[in-house]
């Protein structure tokens, strides 16, 4: 995952020369934020997110610049491509190395001449460079090379991804310091589908999210975690590449959270199940599952598992899908499907504002102010909106923050909204009613 610096803190203008000239070229080209700006901001060097765990962690180079600030003074240069590499990158070495750093960096410091330029992994062991600066006493140089040997001989034997004891090593052809623990970790994380990278980025499984109807991250975790031999597709190869949960996870909403779990639960009981699918389908929760060749079943089990499956199946048409309220079970909009009246209420303000999004397209304000038939169908539209906002209780609002319910819900006030300017209905309509579809859809 690539996080960009959203802002850069600070920008300098940059005049060009043109002196008095009012029709000169004025150019506002942002400075990069140096190393401690962007640790301020809990970024690491140049904004650029980490290197997987070749990067120091944010809290731990903050510590290490402010322990140490004559040694680590790049921290406050300009990262341009001219400066040496500390400035642009800071730490570039995992954080299991932390504590031998700053061992190191406390003998360092007693020559104030040195200046750290670059601080990396190489070869699987810590390579420190240094500015060059007036020759420090032979006794103080002396010191230095020891301590230096000290430190990457220590490298040598620590985990640079948890400090943990680890072997130094070739590794797919690259050599690097790793624990067993950390070894293993690392080769899991490889083999992760994209919608596991997205869950454990805290987003939604389903790269477009389908927002409301998604599996929450935290939840989708929890299962993960809870039934790992029966949701092993989330990290082993598939067992048909038409896997339907290999490829996109929990096709269910958060409303159905409780009942995955219980499914889960009951199935996980046959250490020969994996499950292959988990959606709705007709508005009930279906979970398909495999059995692994070879395992004798168990009958008794196999006679308690079907009547079971199919009671928390049951309970899917009475669980609103969105929210986990008691629900309805019926066809709308040529879907069958599970809501709760709030819930039901949330589709009916997205497709006024579906609505008014036809009603409105492709016109401007001066076309919308002279027709009157478009508005007073915007006008009928936003009525309605008022009032499925203000059958919204306080628990739907909770979980929908950001949406403005208090002003959606004074359109229920059919007067009001027939007195609204044009103007205004105009901005609604144009402007506000988009973003509100994209939110709740
Ligand atoms: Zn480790
Ligand atoms: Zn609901």
């Amino acid at each position: 995952m690539v996080t960009k610096i959203k802002q850069a803190p600070k920008r300098k203008k940059l005049r060009t020369a043109g002196f008095s000239n009012p029709n000169a070229l004025k150019l506002d080209i942002p400075t990069p934020p140096t190393l401690r700006e962007c640790l301020a901001q809990n970024l690491f060097g140049s904004g650029i997110s980490p290197r997987g765990y070749r990067e120091l962690s944010v809290e731990h180079s903050k510590q290490l610049i402010e322990r140490y600030p004559s040694l680590y003074r790049l921290a406050d240069a300009s990262p341009v491509s001219s400066s040496p590499p500390f400035a642009r990158e800071g730490f570039a070495c995992g954080d299991g190395w932390f504590a031998v750093i700053d061992k190191l960096s406390a003998k360092l410091s007693a020559d104030p001449n040195l200046v750290v330029s670059q601080i990396k992994e190489k070869f699987g062991l810590l390579r420190i460079y240094f500015e060059l600066s007036p020759l420090p006493s032979n006794e103080i140089e002396e010191g230095t090379d020891i301590a230096l040997a000290e430190a990457v001989a220590e490298s040598q034997m620590t985990c640079e991804r948890c400090g943990k004891p680890g072997k130094h090593a070739q590794r797919e052809g690259r050599w690097s310091v790793k624990c067993d623990a950390c070894t293993a970790e690392e080769a899991r994380r490889k083999s992760l589908r994209p919608w596991m990278e997205r869950l454990l980025a805290g987003l939604p499984a389903a790269p477009g999210g389908r927002s409301r109807l998604d599996l929450s991250p935290e939840h989708a975790l929890a299962l993960l975690e809870k039934y790992p031999g029966l949701y092993r597709e989330a990290w082993t190869a598939p067992t048909s590449p038409a896997s339907r949960f290999a490829a996109g996870g929990f096709e269910i909403g958060d409303g159905w959270f409780r009942l995955v779990d219980r499914v889960s639960a009951r199935l996980a009981k046959d250490p020969a199940l994996h499950v292959v699918q988990v959606k709705e389908k007709y508005g009930r929760l279906k979970v398909y599952f495999e059995r692994a060749e070879g395992v004798p079943r168990d009958p008794r089990l196999d006679a308690e598992m079907k009547p079971a499956l199919d009671e928390d199946a049951d309970e899917s048409e009475r669980t609103c899908e969105v929210c986990g309220e008691p629900g309805t079970h019926e066809e709308r909009h040529r879907w069958w499907s599970v809501r709760c009246g709030p819930c039901d209420q949330i589709d009916e303000i997205s497709a006024a504002c579906e609505r008014i999004g036809k009603l409105v397209g492709g016109l401007d304000l001066a076309t919308f102010s002279a027709n009157e038939m478009i508005q007073d169908a915007v006008r009928l539209a936003l009525v309605d909106i008022g009032h499925a906002a203000a059958g919204q209780p306080s628990k739907s609002r909770e979980r929908l923050p950001g949406i403005g319910w208090d002003r959606l819900e004074h359109f229920k006030d059919a007067a009001a909204v027939k007195g609204m300017p044009v103007d205004e209905l105009w901005g609604f309509a144009s402007e506000e009613a988009p973003v509100l579809e994209r939110k709740l859809r």
